[in-house]
C-alpha cells in the first residue's frame, strides 16, 4: 500500500497487513498532538482522552497544566505519571509557568500559560524567576475579559480583535529581555497575530499552531455556545490569512485545543471555552487544507521537532487513513466524555481508519483491538 513518510517528504510503497483490506486506504506515521487538556475533573481523563486520541490517529499526546489540580507541583505531576502509566498513547507534559516545576527534557518538555490567568506583572515575574525553556503561550489579555471578539454578531462581553497580537508581542518580548528564546504561540486566531509573530522572528524562535476551528469557521457562523471558544473565533479576513500562512508554512504545527465538556449550557455567559476536538481533528484539517502531505507533516514531524524528540518512519508505529471518503460529525458517538464539538453536524472528508502500536492494532474502523486478537 502506499504510505507517506514526512520525514523525508515522500510517498512510499509499503507492505503492511491490514485487518480489513480496501482499495485507496494510505498509511502514514501516529499524529503528535501538542495541545490538549485531560480536566481530571471528572469532564475527561485519561482512560477518555486515550481512546478518543487513538480513534483521531494521535499515538502521542502533550497535557496542558491548567488540570485539576494544576500542573505546578512534584504531588500533582507524580499523580499524572501514576495515571497514564501503561497507556498505548505516549503522554508528555507542559508544566505550568507559574508553579514550581521545571522541564525534565524527558517526560515534562516545557513551560506552558494555557488555561491559568495572568496578568502582565504575574507573567513578567514568572519570566524573572524561572529558568530559561520553550513556553507554550496561550496569548490573552486576560484583564480585559471578553467572551468573542468586538465584531461578532450576538450580545456578549467582547474583547478587542488586536488583543491576541498585544499579549504575543508582550509575552515574547518579555520572555526575551529575561534570557528565554523559545516561544510556541498556541491556536493563533488573527491576521494581526501572524504578522506580529513575523515581525518577533526577527528577534529570537517563534513556532506557531493553528486550530482546525479556526481554519474552518468564523464569527458569523456562531450558532450555539459549542462555538464558546478560546481565542474566539475571527473574521472571513483571519480565516483567510491562516490558511495563507498554513499554505506558505508560516503555520508550524497543526494542533487540536482538545478542551472537553460534558455538555455546555445553553447561555453563552454561563457555558466554558472550549470544543472537543481530538477526534475530528485530522479530518477538519484535511478538509480545510485539501493537502494531505501537509496535514500529516503538521500533525507528525513539526510538533515532533518543536519538543525535540526524535523519530522516524517505522512500520511498526502507523496510523491508516482513508482520504476518500466523507462522513458527517456526530459528537454523541465521542469515546472522549467532551461531546461539544464545534463541528457537531459539520460534512469532513478523509477519516483515521486504524492504529498499529509497537507491532499490533490497537484500533481498526470503530473497533478498540484487545492483545487477543
Ligand atoms: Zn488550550
Amino acid at each position: 500500500m502506499r504510505a507517506y513518510d514526512p520525514w523525508k517528504r515522500r510517498w512510499l510503497d509499503v507492505e503492511i497487513d491490514l485487518p480489513e483490506p480496501k482499495e485507496g486506504l494510505v498509511a502514514c506515521p501516529t499524529f503528535f498532538d501538542m495541545h490538549a487538556h485531560v480536566r481530571l475533573n471528572g469532564q475527561e481523563d485519561y482512560d477518555s482522552l486515550e481512546k478518543a486520541a487513538i480513534a483521531g490517529g494521535f499515538g502521542a499526546v502533550l497535557i496542558q497544566p491548567n488540570t485539576n489540580p494544576k500542573l505546578e507541583s512534584v504531588d500533582v505531576l507524580n499523580m499524572h505519571f501514576q495515571l497514564a502509566k501503561d497507556k498505548i498513547v505516549d503522554f508528555y507534559w507542559s508544566v505550568s509557568l507559574f508553579g514550581e516545576l521545571e522541564p525534565d527534557g524527558e517526560r515534562t518538555l516545557c513551560y506552558s500559560n494555557d488555561g491559568i490567568e495572568y496578568d502582565t506583572l504575574k507573567i513578567l515575574n514568572a519570566f524573572r524567576r524561572k529558568k530559561p525553556h520553550l513556553v507554550l503561550d496561550h496569548s490573552q489579555v486576560h484583564e480585559l475579559g471578553g467572551l468573542f471578539y468586538e465584531p461578532t454578531p450576538i450580545e456578549v462581553p467582547k474583547r478587542p480583535i488586536c488583543s491576541e497580537a498585544i499579549s504575543i508581542f508582550r509575552n515574547v518580548m518579555l520572555g526575551l529581555e529575561h534570557g528565554f528564546n523559545r516561544f510556541h504561540i498556541q491556536h493563533v486566531s488573527t491576521k494581526l497575530s501572524i504578522e506580529t509573530i513575523l515581525h518577533l522572528r526577527n528577534y529570537t524562535k517563534v513556532s506557531c499552531e493553528v486550530t482546525p476551528h479556526h481554519l474552518f469557521f468564523t464569527m458569523d457562523d456562531v450558532k450555539n455556545t459549542n462555538f464558546k471558544i478560546n481565542p474566539p473565533l475571527g473574521t472571513e479576513q483571519d480565516r483567510e490569512a491562516l490558511l495563507e500562512a498554513v499554505e506558505k508554512d508560516l503555520v508550524d504545527v497543526f494542533a487540536t485545543d482538545h478542551a472537553p465538556h460534558p455538555e455546555k449550557p445553553n447561555d453563552f455567559e454561563k457555558a466554558p471555552f472550549g470544543t472537543s476536538g481530538i477526534e475530528v481533528a485530522f479530518s477538519a484539517f484535511y478538509t480545510a487544507t485539501e493537502c494531505l502531505e501537509k496535514t500529516i507533516e503538521k500533525l507528525t514531524v513539526a510538533p515532533r521537532k518543536i519538543l525535540g524528540i526524535e523519530r522516524s518512519f517505522e512500520l511498526d508505529n502507523v496510523i491508516v487513513i482513508d482520504p476518500s471518503i466523507q462522513w458527517v460529525v456526530d459528537a454523541k458517538k465521542f469515546y472522549s466524555k467532551g461531546k461539544n464539538c464545534v463541528f457537531n453536524g459539520t460534512k469532513l472528508r478523509g477519516k483515521v481508519v486504524g492504529m498499529k502500536r509497537s507491532g499490533r492494532w490497537v484500533y481498526w474502523d470503530g473497533e478498540f483491538l484487545s492483545d487477543e486478537e
